[in-house]
């Protein structure tokens, strides 16, 4: 993808309007423009970067620690009962914009927002194929 026709890029650049909520000089975080609840906010690299695994340690470090200190203003400003962060990578995923971004989801009672699915059990073999795989 080239940054030039980065919808996100677009918007760090400001040739595309956003609420923004925080900026310094790696990140940058704006309201999300279809919120699924109040104060949904996205956090970014400035420079582009599609996922999270084509980020670099200074961005990954600088994104996250954006993350955390305006979900603490979140907690502190809006009084959610909880907070989701959310973060996908790739099609299957759900990612639909291709510069990497983390949703912060503050939670409310009766908000209507679920993660509705199901989950498995994991045997011993197959975790033990993927401790060796992992660690
Ligand atoms: P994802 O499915 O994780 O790629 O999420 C993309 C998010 O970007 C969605 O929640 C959209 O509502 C949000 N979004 C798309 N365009 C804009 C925009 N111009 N300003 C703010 N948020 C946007
Ligand atoms: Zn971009």
């Amino acid at each position: 993808m080239d940054p030039d026709n980065c919808l996100f890029c677009k918007i760090v650049r400001g040739d595309l309007p956003s609420h923004a909520v925080y900026e310094d000089e790696h990140t940058y975080a704006f309201l999300d423009i279809n919120p699924v609840s109040r104060g949904h906010t996205l956090v970014i690299p400035k420079s582009h970067a599609e996922t999270l695994t084509e980020m670099d340690e200074r961005e990954t470090q600088a994104v996250f620690r954006t993350v955390r200190n305006l979900t603490a203003k979140i907690e502190a400003e809006l009084d959610p009962q909880g907070v989701n962060l959310l973060q996908n990578n790739g099609d299957a995923a759900g990612q639909e914009v291709e510069h990497v971004h983390v949703h912060i989801i503050p939670r409310y009672p009766n908000d209507g927002f679920d993660f509705d699915f199901e989950q498995g059990s994991l045997d011993d073999d197959e975790a033990a194929r993927l401790r060796d795989a992992l660690q």
